[in-house]
């Protein structure tokens, strides 16, 4: 129970990766709030945390919002209190070619998966800073680290936010504050579903250990950098994905 006593502010806690990473935090004994983008969305994490026994509620959070965040936030300090762990782990995928992009396909990856980072840690930072003690882990991807065709948008946005998190992790380490990014490879969620066999088929060929990984497995490494264990990590990435990549 290496984080009893903390609240850990999880974004899309609704399914897959955010969803393991929401009830792995809770299993260690933080209160968790996990983030959905719908009503119905955040009532079902309410039930799957009350299901398994951990304190904490499902809210409803657009991260391109700053309404949205606002509300968020007014909810957290009214029923709780700000989060000691953030992790931002909310992201979309809005594949093309480079040369087919939209630009709404572009702005809706950088928005939802680079910019949030921005708007939640600036605005969980502060009462952090109070505390002299936080735990930000930003969900990267192994496509921040090799790219992928048809993925610009996406590979920008993952990789953008590990600068991000070394870059913080300078301006905050004195004061007790970590902050690392989780990058995982292929993980079977409903962002990974949709491949074709072919696509799976040659993605496996890839990876060393010659399956995907399971959501629970990068939850596991997200428990490991907020508990104490990893309390002298920081700005740092941890990879992952079966092998599939060895920076
Ligand atoms: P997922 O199953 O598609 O779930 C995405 C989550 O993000 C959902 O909870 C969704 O909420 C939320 N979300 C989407 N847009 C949002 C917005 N505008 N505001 C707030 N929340 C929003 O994704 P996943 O596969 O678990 O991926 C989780 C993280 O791991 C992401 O950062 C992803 O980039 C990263 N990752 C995944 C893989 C993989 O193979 N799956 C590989 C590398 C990295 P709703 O349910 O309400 O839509």
């Amino acid at each position: 129970m290496s984080h009893k006593g903390k609240i850990a502010l999880v974004t899309g806690a609704s399914r897959g990766i955010g969803r393991a990473i929401a009830l792995a935090l809770g299993h260690e004994g933080a209160t968790v709030i996990g983030t959905a983008t719908s009503s119905e969305g955040a009532d079902k994490i309410t039930c799957a945390l009350q299901e398994a026994k951990i304190a904490g509620c499902g809210i409803v959070l657009n991260v391109k919002e700053k309404n949205s965040i606002d509300a968020a936030v007014t909810l957290m300090k009214q029923h709780y209190s700000m989060p000691s762990i953030l992790v931002n782990n909310a992201a979309v995928t809005r594949d093309n070619l480079f040369l087919r992009m939209k630009d709404e396909e572009w702005d809706d990856v950088i928005q939802t998966n680079l910019k949030s980072i921005y708007s939640m840690t600036k605005i969980c930072l502060r009462d952090m800073l109070k505390a002299q003690w936080g735990r930000i882990i930003n969900v990267s991807s192994v496509v921040g680290s090799t790219g992928n065709p048809g993925q610009a948008n996406y590979a920008a946005a993952k990789a953008g936010l590990i600068g991000l998190t070394k870059a913080v992790a300078q301006e905050v380490g004195s004061r007790n504050i970590t902050v690392n990014a989780v990058s995982p490879g292929f993980i079977d969620t409903d962002m990974t579903r949709d491949l074709s066999e072919e696509h799976r088929n040659t993605l496996l060929q890839r990876i060393p250990m010659q399956r995907l990984g399971q959501a629970t497995e990068v939850a596991a490494a997200v428990v490991f950098l907020a508990s104490p264990g990893a309390n002298y990590i920081t700005g740092q990435t941890l990879h992952v994905n079966g092998g599939m990549f060895m920076p």
